[in-house]
């Protein structure tokens, strides 16, 4: 004699619009539905059963393609229960787990192509898109930031600061007569956690450290084309271009994750934890190189920059502070390869 408990419902056949009442009843792991005196019997696990929400009809999907629908959703959560089923939500998910395998693979795909290639297409095109104004209020945000993370006041005299402003702007103007350099501002600070070093942010704000000024001493030409590579990633807007794709980053892990408030979240940290790109370094050392040579100096003048940078990354080995270059990897400093660096400004030649 068969105890399970029953549920008088409605049924639909799939085709036609008309409900038919209907009696259902779960006997070990089979579905049985009774539709005038005939049974149909469905695996358990190939139903879909509908989803527990708070109120509203339940309306479940059978392997045909036929639905039973059943207006009383307290009813049917408690059939449901004394047929010893689980949660609705738990036992669809544990149905559904090929579903959501696949889907957990399609998103995995969809993010590696958007991270692969629309996300630096996207990034790059709404990048362009940000007007000036908002570029500059980001990098002065960034600025007051970094600010208090890594900066000091410098303590190179007023004079020898002028002098090298001074330098850069005439080889900015030599390099571009027509005015068609993007906006920059310098500014000189000392910082114990970058140590020799300069960096810029969107909206043309420079910044190169006491110690990288004071490396380079006697070399004021090599300033200038670290200056230069600096507004080379302000023209080509690479720090908007950062701080436009964490933001879509964390977009599409919300959009897949179904959570997005973590969406703005992090776009203040992504100057203070990201690198540019080789690319985006290839196009700034490009930009330095052509400014360096279009202001009558050898673009050779990098040379000795990097060879003091390695020098010095050599002799820090026993003393080695964590994070000394690498705590702001959008530092100059921080970016690899000195001998492809080295060799390229050497062989540097204008098109
Ligand atoms: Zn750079």
């Amino acid at each position: 004699m068969n105890t399970a408990p029953r549920l008088s419902s409605t049924w639909f056949d799939g085709q036609s619009p008309r409900a038919q009442a209907c009696e259902l009843c779960i006997e070990g792991s089979v579905l049985v539905l009774t539709v005038n005196g005939s049974e149909r019997r469905y695996p358990v696990r190939q139903v879909r059963w509908a989803e527990r929400r708070s109120h509203g009809q339940r309306q479940s999907e059978l392997p045909d393609g036929s639905l039973i629908q059943h207006a009383d959703a307290g009813e049917w959560d408690a059939w449901r229960q004394a047929s010893g089923q689980r949660e609705g939500a738990v036992v669809g998910w544990m149905q559904s787990w090929r579903a959501t395998l696949v889907a957990m693979g399609a998103s995995v795909v969809f993010l590696g192509a958007a991270w692969t290639w629309g996300v630096p297409w996207l990034s790059q095109t709404l990048a362009q898109q940000v007007p000036r104004s908002l570029e500059a209020r980001l990098g002065e945000q960034g600025l007051q930031q970094l600010d208090r993370l890594f900066l000091q006041p410098s303590a190179l005299p007023a004079q020898q600061q002028q002098a090298l402003r001074e330098r850069f702007t005439s080889a900015v103007e030599r390099a571009h007569p027509q005015g068609d350099a993007p906006p920059w501002q310098l500014s000189f600070h000392q910082s114990k956690a970058l140590g020799a070093n300069a960096f810029a942010l969107p909206g043309g704000y420079i910044v190169i450290t006491d110690d990288l000024v004071k490396l380079l001493a006697d070399q004021p030409d090599a300033v200038v084309g670290v200056l230069a590579h600096e507004l080379g990633h302000v023209h080509h807007r690479h720090g908007l271009d950062l701080m436009v794709r964490a933001s879509l980053i964390s977009a599409l892990v919300g959009v897949v994750l179904g959570d997005t408030s973590g969406f703005l979240a992090t776009v203040p940290a992504t100057l203070a934890t990201q690198a540019y790109s080789r690319d985006a370094e290839r196009a700034a050392d490009t930009f330095a190189a052509r400014l360096l040579h279009e202001s009558g100096t050898s673009p050779s003048v990098m040379v000795a920059f990097f060879e003091r940078i390695q020098q010095q990354e050599q002799q820090g080995g026993e003393d080695e502070e964590e994070g000394e270059g690498t705590a702001l990897p959008i530092a100059i400093s921080s970016h690899p390869d000195h001998v492809e660096r080295i060799r390229f400004f050497k062989e540097w030649r204008p098109d």
